[in-house]
């Protein structure tokens, strides 16, 4: 048996459980045996009958005497019923609605029982306990130890795993190839694989169970730091255009600017064209929050690029925002004597789609002529019909990640790669910036430009709703406009769907985005123009909302968290956000800062039916702090970091999700990586890491 065995070559696996299996993402041994309990249950305090307590939860040993199925008329439920007698004494044992145990558990039978006891009219009894016959060649399974219960999800239950699980772990234990060098074993003092798959499933100890969990912790951020670390390394074999820095035109354009940029802004600008300068590509991340001004900074090194002859693809997630960038750039830039060029993929109500076709295909002739210094738009701009003359400079907005392979498409050069510069407002923590963007190097906005109006912040509890309706109305008199955004939509289906613990919080107090609508445009302000905006909403029918709220046609704006990241509306000056304590504090902090965006004052309303202490607290921490970065950091302590910046999109296996919380642990995941790589860069002499790293690979996935 090997670990790469489909599911369907073991024994106890049949069809259905297959596919229940599959449906978790378990295909091979391997998966099987990487699905870890969430976690304990000790049964390993074996007691004699005659000591066991009221309300305790035991484990006891002991000879069936008696067992039979009865019904009870009353609650329409069937009972089964037994007498189980050790040396010391007997008791009672009751199971509802099981009534195929009796085909299992017969009368004389030696069993292992765990779980509580009640009290009937009867006397003390044991409720549901966990059970097994004893003697089993596997030992015992269920009680009797400290036993995994694994997330009981798609029907698979924790005892079916147990069942499966273990004899496998038996079988394979010598078997299984460790994956971890020995000095790094020896190091960290981590347990060996075989170990350490045991414990985590089987622990001896709730310590060992640790340990065991550890180790795998660890390896998977040691994967994620040696992926993030060879990309580095790949790219800095690479070449590129060196574009000298004319700082007599970067500091004329600094001066003419109507403002003064910030000293975060002049140094993330130095950095860039300090980058741009050197004959390998730039990979740099830009990080600042919604309005710390990073089109400025960016501008920079395309003015540079221009005035040097050479060419920039500016990349955005979405055609509104390549529309107002091209719009930004078009005003910043004219006069230097830029040529912009907007590439956008459908057509407008102006043009005919021939006239449409037409323009494009001059747009692209004139880039691929080296006529356009800058060309804006989506993702359009990779198709293969569009091709530079000399691209030397790549922005991505919002995106991230933008590999390797990608940027050597964009350039069609022989041998050169693009410098890049990634954007985002997303406030990413440093150490996780560190290992899930440690390929990047990192400039940082943490400074807002001066005379910005603070957002007053406010949490409404439901008795001051009223008077919140109010202040938006008169808001609006004014002529400014409102952003409503609510958790999700579609309760009803969402619910089918998932499942699981959505289904449990309660879709009572979840405002669905179309009843939102509904009672805001009929109820609440029947008088105002509401539009409403949503993931099921068709992108060209959601760009023309956008487009018609940025144009002040409509007043409030009611959607889910889809709406696009910095869409500039200086004229919206609320942001109203129901059941708050549904989003982290770093991704509220960005809802926040879509207002603000000019000299008026600016609110940001936090709705919440909770009054849980613990809500209220989170949600003050928004109140007082303005620094992204702080509350990305109190989110990642709180929440951990699979809410913060769509990581579980990138792929990030859970295990490593949950430990990027422990810094120690990434820091020292990172150094392990950085050590392996030094000694052996090609890892010539780790041909195991080597081919874990290539699985890794396939696993995650790229923009
Ligand atoms: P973001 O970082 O969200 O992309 P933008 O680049 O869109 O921010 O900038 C937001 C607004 O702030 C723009 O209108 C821009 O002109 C302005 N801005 C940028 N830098 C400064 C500054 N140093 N002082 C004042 N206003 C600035
Ligand atoms: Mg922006």
């Amino acid at each position: 048996m090997e670990l790469k065995t489909p599911i369907e070559n073991l024994s106890r696996v049949g069809p259905i459980y297959q596919k229940k299996l599959k449906k978790l993402g378990i295909k091979t041994l391997e998966d099987l045996l990487l699905h870890f309990p969430h976690r304990y249950e000790d049964f390993s305090n074996l007691k004699p009958i005659s000591e066991v307590k009221l309300g305790e939860k035991v484990c006891l040993q002991g000879q069936i005497k008696k067992i039979e199925n009865s019904r009870t008329w009353k609650k329409r439920m069937t009972l089964t019923q037994a007498l189980v007698q050790d040396d010391s004494g007997a008791i009672r044992v009751v199971w509802f609605n099981q009534p195929y145990l009796t085909n299992t558990l017969k009368k004389g039978d030696q069993v292992c029982l765990a779980g509580k006891t009640s009290l009937a009219e009867e006397g003390i009894f044991l409720s549901n306990p966990a059970y097994e016959k004893i003697g089993s060649k596997t030992g015992l399974t269920h009680t009797g130890r400290i036993i995994p219960i694994y997330p009981e999800t798609e029907g698979l239950s924790s005892r079916w795993l147990r069942f499966i699980i273990k004899p496998l772990l038996l079988k394979t234990k010598s078997k299984i190839s460790e994956t971890l060098p020995p000095e790094i074993r020896k190091n960290y003092g981590f347990l060996d694989i075989s170990e350490a798959l045991w414990q985590i499933h089987f622990p001896d100890s709730l310590e060992k169970a640790e340990l065991a969990k550890k180790r795998f912790s660890f390896e998977e951020l040691f994967y994620i730091s040696l992926w993030v670390l060879r990309e580095k390394q790949k790219i800095a074999k690479e070449k590129a255009i060196p574009i000298p820095i004319n700082l007599p035109l970067i500091q004329g354009f600094i001066k003419n600017l109507p403002f003064s940029l910030t000293n975060a802004q002049k140094k993330a600008g130095w950095q860039i064209l300090k980058d741009m300068e050197k004959p390998r590509p730039m990979n740099r991340l830009l990080e600042g929050d919604v309005g710390s001004g990073k089109t400025i900074v960016a501008m920079l090194g395309i003015l540079n690029a221009a005035q040097a002859g050479f060419q920039t693809a500016f990349m955005t997630p979405t055609e509104i925002l390549a529309k107002q960038h091209f719009k930004t750039l078009a005003e910043m830039l004219k006069d230097n004597g830029l040529r912009l060029g907007l590439l956008t993929g459908k057509s407008s109500k102006i043009f005919s789609k021939k006239e449409e076709e037409i323009k494009q295909k001059e747009l692209l002739e004139k880039t691929a002529k080296g006529e356009i210094d800058v060309l804006v738009g989506t993702h359009a701009l990779i198709q293969e019909k569009v091709s530079f003359n000399k691209l030397v400079f790549v922005i991505v907005d919002e995106q991230h990640r933008f590999g390797v392979e990608q940027r050597a498409k964009l350039c069609r050069q022989k041998n050169l790669i693009p410098h890049l510069l990634s954007m985002t407002a997303t406030p990413i923590p440093r150490t996780l910036a560190l290992t899930l963007y440690g390929d990047l190097d990192l400039s940082l906005l943490d400074e807002m430009p001066k005379g910005r109006k603070k957002i007053i912040t406010k949490i409404i509890s439901p008795r001051l709703r009223p008077k919140a309706y109010e202040f938006i109305k008169k808001e609006v008199e004014k002529g400014n406009q409102v952003f409503v955004i609510c958790p999700r939509i579609e309760p009803a289906e969402d619910n089918k769907k998932t499942n699981n613990n959505s289904a449990k919080t309660g879709w009572a107090e979840v405002k669905a985005v179309t009843k939102e609508y509904e009672k805001l445009s009929k109820e609440v302000f029947p008088e105002l123009k509401i539009a409403m905006l949503h993931g099921k909403i068709k992108s060209k029918e959601k760009e023309k909302i956008m487009s018609d709220f940025k144009k002040g046609k409509i007043n409030i704006l009611v959607s889910t968290s889809v709406v696009e990241v910095g869409v500039d509306i200086p004229n919206a000056t609320v942001m109203m956000i129901e059941g708050a304590e549904r989003f982290g504090l770093a991704q509220l902090h960005q809802f926040r800062g879509r207002v603000g965006r000019s000299d008026k004052q600016s609110y940001c309303l936090l709705f919440t039916e909770s009054g849980a202490r613990k809500t209220w607290q989170r949600l003050k921490a928004l109140i007082s702090s303005e620094n992204g970065f702080e509350l990305a950091e109190k989110d990642l302590q709180i929440r951990g970091p699979g809410e913060i910046f769509g990581a579980r999109q990138w792929g990030i296996p859970d295990l490593a999700m949950a430990s990027l919380k422990d810094i120690f642990l990434v820091e020292k995941s990172r150094q392990a990586a950085k050590e392996i790589l030094e000694k052996d860069p090609q890892l010539k002499k780790y041909p195991i890491i080597k081919k874990k790293l290539k699985d890794f690979e396939k696993k995650i996935h790229l923009e």
